[in-house]
């Protein structure tokens, strides 16, 4: 079941998705070397509840916590814990709130004071394939013209794109239907209409596209234990083209 929301609704949602986006933006500004994920979850957390939101990720099937902090070979759903920051890693965060009876769900991954030219490179094209990925998301198109536009930049810049994980309806729940792959042709897989809200999260490695969870059950990294980013944002698809809810504004 596809859904299709009114302006209203768009509304709920854009609230929901620029609190992440807003929260995203604050953990920026805590990012550094000598910094633990589980400071930055407290952070996070404290920061959604005060604006209003619930953290969604926390509870979701069990998940202990509010954000996914995904380090290096960590792709992601990594789970906060002591592990400090250190200089040169990339650390991805995932953050999804519910508010008002709505979902957001958005990510972006950041370097640690100063990182490498080839991870740089990473998360570079890893953010364009989203960019790339958000101006197919047009009513008319098909989910096949998002996911090439993923893999097509990926790939001709060297990277690989992970299958497994995929970008997803999202509105009500946080998860619904379609799933929005980072790969495959395109003008293939169900048509996008106006009102659709969709999260687009490209998962993009430096080496092989495989990947394996640890044995924590959760946290997912690459299978050759390269390098992987990942960004993420809830978009509508809008009567004009496509709309960035988790876009933060302007304001803090
Ligand atoms: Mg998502």
């Amino acid at each position: 079941m596809v859904y299709l929301r009114d302006a209203d609704e768009i509304q709920a949602i854009r609230e929901a998705a620029q609190l992440v986006g807003r929260t995203l933006r604050m953990l920026s500004g805590h990012v550094r070397p000598g910094v633990t994920t589980v400071e930055l979850d407290r952070l996070a957390e404290t920061f959604i509840r005060d604006h209003g939101g619930r953290p969604a990720f926390k509870g979701y099937r069990g998940f202990p916590a509010s954000i996914c902090p995904s380090v290096n070979a960590e792709v992601v759903h990594g789970i906060p814990g002591s592990y400090a920051l250190r200089e040169g890693d990339i650390i991805g965060i995932d953050v999804g709130v519910e508010k008002g009876g709505y979902h957001g769900d958005a990510a972006r991954t950041f370097a640690v004071g100063d990182i490498s030219a080839a991870a740089s490179r990473l998360l570079q094209v890893t953010e364009e394939a989203l960019e790339r990925a958000v101006r197919q998301a047009r009513a008319g198109n098909r989910i096949g013209d998002i996911s090439h536009a993923v893999q097509s930049h990926a790939e001709g810049n060297g990277f690989s794109v992970v299958r497994t994980l995929v970008g997803h309806g999202i509105g009500r729940e946080m998860h619904e239907e379609p799933q929005v792959p980072n790969y495959g042709p395109p003008a293939r897989g169900p048509r996008l209409m106006a009102g659709q809200v969709i999260a687009i999260e490209p998962m993009i490695n430096s080496g092989g596209h495989e990947v394996v969870v640890e044995s924590d059950g959760w946290t997912i990294r690459t299978k050759d234990g390269s390098l992987s980013a990942h960004f993420e944002h809830t978009v509508a698809v809008g009567p004009d083209g496509p709309e960035i809810l988790s876009d933060p504004g302007k304001e803090g």
